[in-house]
């Protein structure tokens, strides 16, 4: 008998219709003579709505209470889901985070997974139940209290269950058919990707690609879990996510030269300027914002005018973290000694992502060439070894996805990129 890790994301139990189809799914998996534990996320937009609700009571809630309130959103789902298995006739126990032994670290709102231990759904499958688990939340070993894992962190504990759990596999359910070679909102002639490796999916996933959050295929590759992305509304074969190829008949599937583009209009950009052009002033700027616990993702630093001696430096960050960078860096503005600070949220990222980078040159060019030709003006640039990627203005985003997957050959003859759900929030 094998086990058998689901996830199913908020757009799959949206309301009371979804969670009943998504208890069938479930069902069959287990009637096919597997194991099964489900982490489910909150229904279609809660967590959304709770943090609009938890704003309007105070602007910038403590993020200990933050967790607590979040952490209903996938403790209604799983019960719910519990109550639909079991009418359809087989044993279901629902079980919280912590139930399910989830244990982090104790950073509110994005707390990382440091161990788990789930002994309690262990003997909940090997008594004959389908154990539910709530996605996305855990229990700080330190200080008991309950934690978020960040955005989309529902994948994480899916992935984290299964390699605690030993799974032979972990299925991704969502609202599209697989990962897609762009966001299947956005690009309508986008092509659903076979088989992608972990190195690539992880640029992508760090990239903005939300069908799969990046830690989470962090952690698959740690583990070498294989995942599959596929959708909960029909049932086509998804994505397979995994190190090595999967064969299709008896053909190996072949890494493709790109992979995707990606794209991500959730970050903003802060830039210090007039900065003093000697050594120690950029160390002060990022410890500051380090101390502040605030990731950051790309860096640029102009050269300094001669006359002056002062130099501009800017660098991107997710916009919920905006407030806070702003808040720190004036804190210490004497301390680190520049003129003044100014803040755009009104950017957009657009990256290109494939192992085949590496080794076939041109391919920089060829997309600066093709954000040109769609009148795209480029504003910040980053890459790494296999993925290049452009800040732009929030408004071009669209049309230059559109544009970069054209020029590199990517879209597919038809329309095949379905979305059978979500609002895309
Ligand atoms: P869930 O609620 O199931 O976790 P998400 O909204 O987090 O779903 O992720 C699924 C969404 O990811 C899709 O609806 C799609 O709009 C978006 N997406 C972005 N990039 C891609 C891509 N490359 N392939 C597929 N989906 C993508
Ligand atoms: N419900 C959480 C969110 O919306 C976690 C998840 O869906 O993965 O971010
Ligand atoms: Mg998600």
């Amino acid at each position: 008998m094998g086990l058998v890790v689901q996830k199913y994301g908020g757009s799959s139990v949206a309301d009371a219709e979804g969670i009943k189809r998504v208890a069938k799914r479930i069902v069959e998996a287990k009637q096919n003579g597997n194991q099964v534990v489900a982490v489910v996320s909150a229904m279609g937009d809660t967590t959304d709505e709770l943090i609009d609700l938890a704003e309007q009571v105070s602007p910038m809630p403590a993020g200990r209470e933050l967790d607590m309130l979040l952490t209903a959103g996938e403790r209604i789902s799983m019960a719910l889901l519990a109550m639909a298995i079991k009418k359809l006739g087989h044993e279901a126990q629902s079980f919280t985070g912590s139930q399910a032994g989830v244990i982090t670290d104790s950073v509110h709102n994005k707390a990382r997974i440091i161990d788990v231990t789930p002994g309690r759904i262990k003997t909940s499958v090997d008594e004959g139940n389908i154990a539910i688990v709530a996605g996305f939340q855990g229990v700080s070993q330190d200080t008991k209290d309950i934690t978020t894992l960040g955005r989309g962190g529902s994948d994480t504990t899916a992935v984290a269950l299964a390699a605690a759990l030993d799974a032979d596999v972990c299925e991704i359910y969502t609202d599209v058919d697989g990962v897609f070679t762009a966001d299947p909102r956005v690009v309508k002639k986008a092509r659903k990707i076979d088989w992608i490796s972990f190195e690539d999916m992880l640029e992508l996933a760090a990239s903005g690609s939300k069908v799969l959050l990046h830690r989470c295929v962090e952690y698959a590759r740690r583990y070498n879990i294989p995942i599959h992305v596929r959708s909960s509304f029909s049932g086509l074969q998804g994505t397979w996510v995994s190190s090595e190829p999967i064969k299709q008949g008896d053909k190996q599937v072949e890494q493709a030269l790109i992979s995707g583009v990606a794209h991500d209009t959730s970050e903003a950009k802060v830039t210090v300027v007039g900065v003093p052009d000697k050594p120690g002033e950029a160390a002060s700027i990022f410890r500051t914002i380090a101390d502040a616990e605030i990731n950051i993702d790309m860096v640029v630093q102009n050269v300094s005018a001669a006359s002056t001696g002062l130099t501009d430096i800017s660098f991107t960050l997710p916009k919920t973290e905006g407030r806070k960078a702003i808040d720190a860096l004036e804190k210490n503005k004497a301390g680190i000694g520049f003129d003044s600070l100014r803040y755009d949220d009104q950017i957009g990222k657009i990256s290109l992502v494939g192992a085949g980078m590496k080794t076939n040159p041109g391919v920089t060019a060829d997309f600066f060439t093709a954000l040109s030709d769609a009148g795209v003006n480029i504003e910040l640039i980053s890459t790494s070894e296999i993925r290049i990627s452009v800040v732009t203005r929030a408004d071009d985003v669209p049309e230059a996805v559109r544009a970069v997957h054209s020029a590199f050959g990517l879209d597919s003859d038809s329309d095949e990129a379905v979305v059978y759900g979500g609002t895309g929030r």
